[in-house]
């Protein structure tokens, strides 16, 4: 039995909020869930434009993520360095492509382990996808959550640095909540259509505005909603742990 996800009136307005001064995002899905996860890995500890470079140098040198899986480590990590720790990286992708093989082997699958994975993650929802993505070998709930929403569309809510401090901040979740505890919070509240316009429009407003260091709250949209300056209490309005 699924449960209706109901938003808070608090969730409602940070919302709308955004959306009125940051513009509503439309997410433009490639449905390679394989590919998205390896870009993802790439993109842990370092800029978008240094990941996005280390994850086309390494297609333009693998034919196939067969290929990346039996390739020498340190060809793939040469490839990936533009992206930084590019060993451990490396490791952490071939071990992902084995972890793979071993499950499609056990299951005598013989397609192509970029169509095996997408396979697997389209007949799952997007629950049973989370699970299943954490499943493997350095997957986090973060990494989990960007392979489904960004790469299959689904509304599954990555909690990354920004959004995180905005969210406390805002008092969407308590102070104390942590990422892996944000992830559950948010998934009750946030309709599905909500989920990448929001997780997106937070992300910009913590890097425009609502900075890590001196947030620029005299000119910010959210001043009416926001905890942190006191104009809503964070005890009535975030998303309660039970
Ligand atoms: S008022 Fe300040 S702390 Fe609150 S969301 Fe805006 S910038 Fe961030």
């Amino acid at each position: 039995m699924t449960t209706a996800i109901i938003p808070t009136l608090h969730l409602a307005r940070v919302y709308e909020k955004l959306i009125a001064f940051y513009g509503e995002p439309i997410n433009e899905p490639d449905y390679d869930p394989l590919g998205g996860l390896v870009a993802t890995i790439l993109s842990q500890h370092t800029s978008d434009i240094n990941s996005g470079r280390a994850y086309q140098q390494l297609i333009e040198r693998f034919p196939t993520w067969e290929a990346v899986r039996d390739a020498p480590t340190h060809t793939v990590a040469e490839a990936v360095k533009s992206g930084g720790l590019a060993n451990i990286k490396a490791v952490r992708i071939q071990d992902v492509l084995h972890t793979l093989t071993e499950q499609q082997q056990e299951q005598g699958n013989t397609q192509p382990l970029a169509e095996y994975f997408s396979h697997e993650l389209t007949n799952r929802t997007t629950e049973e996808g989370l699970s299943y993505l954490r499943e493997l070998p350095g997957v986090g709930p973060k990494t989990a959550a960007c392979v489904l929403m960004f790469h299959l569309d689904r509304p599954a809510f990555p909690i990354d640095t920004h959004v995180l401090r905005t969210a406390r901040r805002l008092g969407l979740i308590g102070p104390k909540v942590n990422a892996d505890q944000a992830h559950t919070l948010f998934a009750k509240v946030t309709l599905p259509e909500w989920v990448y316009p929001l997780h997106v429009n937070l992300i910009r407003h913590g890097r425009r505005i609502c900075h890590a260091q001196k947030p620029e709250c005299d000119t910010c949209p959210l001043y009416s909603e926001c905890a942190f300056v006191g104009s809503v209490n964070a005890q009535e309005t975030a998303i309660p742990m039970m």
